[in-house]
């Protein structure tokens, strides 16, 4: 937490080293105590295995495999997400108020329903 980042080996077993940064553009981590989720899904489109899986309360869910299309849209999504948080952190001196900050969550929680469709 103090880094913001999650690390992990991928669980197809690969041995591959998931790395994921802990930010509203990237993915949460919840701490249940015991387990721990990690949303959204993982997507290791570019190792070999290709794994797409969710880590929910300590336990695997696999996810189907995505078509490169789908891959594109989900990649050029996480793009406009990072370009979103760069942009909300850089006024982040500004007073904002909730309902900004609630909008761009419901906004960035639509595209990605949109990019699994
Ligand atoms: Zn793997």
């Amino acid at each position: 937490m103090k880094y913001r980042t999650a690390t992990h080996l991928c669980c197809c077993g690969c041995g591959m080293e998931v790395v994921t940064p802990l930010n509203p553009a990237k993915w949460h981590l919840s701490d249940h105590g015991a387990t721990v989720s990690l949303h959204p899904s993982i997507g290791n489109w570019s190792f070999p295995c290709r794994s797409h899986y969710w880590i929910t309360s300590g336990k695997v869910l696999w996810a189907s495999a995505m078509s490169e299309g789908q891959i594109r849209r989900v990649r050029a999504g996480d793009h406009r997400a990072v370009e979103v948080e760069a942009q909300r952190e850089s006024r982040v001196d500004q007073p904002r108020e909730e309902t900004t900050q609630s909008a761009s969550w419901v906004t960035r929680f639509i595209e990605w329903l949109r990019r699994l469709l």
